[in-house]
C-alpha cells in the first residue's frame, strides 16, 4: 500500500515527503466497508424485532 503526503496531496516512496520533507505516517487500513456496516446494523435491527417478539410472547 502507497503512502500519501497530505500536504502535496502525492503518493511518497519512501518515509518522508521528497517535496516538502515531512514525515509521512503508516498507511492507514481501509475504512470499514459499507456493506459490511449495513449488514451490522441489519443485524442489530433483527435481533431488536426478534428480542421484542419474544418479550410480546412471553407477556402472553
Ligand atoms: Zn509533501
Amino acid at each position: 500500500m502507497e503512502r500519501w503526503c497530505e500536504t502535496c496531496d502525492r503518493p511518497v516512496q519512501g518515509e518522508v515527503c521528497e517535496v516538502c520533507g515531512e514525515p509521512v505516517p503508516e498507511p492507514t487500513h481501509e475504512p470499514v466497508p459499507w456493506r459490511w456496516r449495513l449488514f451490522i446494523v441489519a443485524t442489530v435491527i433483527y435481533l431488536g424485532y426478534r428480542i421484542y417478539q419474544l418479550i410480546h410472547w412471553l407477556a402472553h
